[in-house]
């Protein structure tokens, strides 16, 4: 059993897949191909945003926005201490400070409630992350920043590209979106990849020039910049994806309600969805007192599964200089210790989750 299973997808779209790479190879135009530009226009309408600007990855995305930001050292950029790294190492890598806010202790997500206390005059930017699948309350997080000044938010939706928030979609929900293509993820490449998505005509262009060395026009560089642009051949496979992304939700939405369904009367801690949002289950992920024991009777029965986040970000060695201690988020703490994430696709058997559930109940 694979912990995401990305071999049934691609058997039902090799076809396709070898078709669009070919074309590539036909044509040779390897770096901002005709590709990258149609997966744009694709984005676009996904979302219903008026721009979507691929990048190298969803880390590189982040940075581009923050760059175009004008983030830099002095200022201070709110983000959860409950998520993989790169939110936070890119606000550290710009000489910015990451602050650090407490999650829910349902959804997982940067708690609203607790977002204004940590604002200050230093803030200049907030990343919420849309964890597992699932959008931030980006409805609270956007009020917030706007009574706090016009705060600008960046949501990062590279575990959620697909789920909704009272209708809208994630990555849509605030003035930047961030996505990330790593192969694993909802929608996934064959390498590295990422987007932005803004309506903001300004700050479109900025990213656009970031991504690109800041060069406005050949050879003319207004800003700096990186080396942040997505592979033609990507864009391809992504082009192929995205034909089947829709019902690829609808699969994975089946698979979390299947292990629901199975897993009511356990003594687990099942995802919980927030009321107005919709999940796409990047992972699903569940509470238990007894994790470690779990995760070695799992394995033992030859069912892998991942303890994200054990250690959450204001714990991590590279920040100890940021003042945080171990009992300062403790719904994060206490979440990182008991959280274990399943395997998780949209073509996951309902026998594969007989098995799981039968070891879990065990
Ligand atoms: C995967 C991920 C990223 C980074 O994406 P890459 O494409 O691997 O750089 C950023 N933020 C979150 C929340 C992620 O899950």
């Amino acid at each position: 059993m694979d912990f995401i299973d990305l071999k049934s997808q691609q058997a039902r779209i090799r076809q396709d897949i070898d078709r669009r790479i070919s074309a590539v190879l036909d044509h040779g135009q390897y770096i901002l191909g005709p590709e990258v530009f149609e997966l744009e226009e694709r984005l676009q309408d996904f979302l219903g945003v008026r721009h979507a600007i691929t990048a190298a990855s969803g880390t590189d995305t982040l940075l581009i926005a923050l760059m175009a930001l004008g983030i830099g050292p002095g200022d201070e950029v709110i983000t959860t201490p409950y998520t993989w790294i790169s939110p936070a190492e890119m606000i550290a890598l710009l000489g910015a400070k990451p602050v650090f806010v407490e999650i829910q202790p349902d959804t997982w997500n940067i708690d609203p409630d607790h977002l204004a206390g940590a604002i200050n005059e230093r803030t200049k930017a907030i990343i919420p992350v849309s964890i597992y699948g699932q959008p931030a309350d980006l409805t609270a997080i956007n009020r917030i920043a706007k009574d706090a000044g016009g705060i600008p938010v960046i949501e990062d939706a590279a575990q959620s590209f697909g789920a909704t928030h009272h209708g809208r979609r994630s990555g849509a929900l605030s003035l930047i979106g961030s996505t990330s293509f790593f192969p694993s993820k909802p929608l996934g490449c064959y390498g590295e990849g990422g987007a932005l998505f803004t309506d903001d005509d300004e700050l479109a262009e900025r990213m656009r020039w970031i991504r690109l060395h800041g060069q406005e026009r050949k050879y003319h560089h207004p800003i700096v910049g990186i080396n942040g642009r997505l592979d033609t051949i990507q864009a391809a496979i992504l082009l192929a994806k995205m034909e089947i992304f829709e019902e690829e939700i609808a699969l994975r939405q089946s698979v979390a309600d299947g292990y629901a369904k199975r897993l009511a009367d356990s003594v687990l801690t099942l995802p919980v969805v927030a009321e107005g949002n919709t999940s796409v289950y990047a992972q699903y992920t569940v509470l238990s007192s007894e994790r470690d024991a779990l995760q070695a009777r799992l394995n033992a029965a030859g069912i892998p599964s991942v303890a994200y986040y054990s250690v959450p970000l204001h714990l991590q060695p590279v920040f100890s200089g940021s003042g945080y201690h171990l009992g300062d988020f403790p719904i994060t703490e206490r979440t990182a210790a008991a959280g274990l994430s399943l395997p998780m696709s949209a073509y996951l058997t309902s026998e594969a989750q007989d098995r799981i559930a039968e070891v879990i109940l065990q």
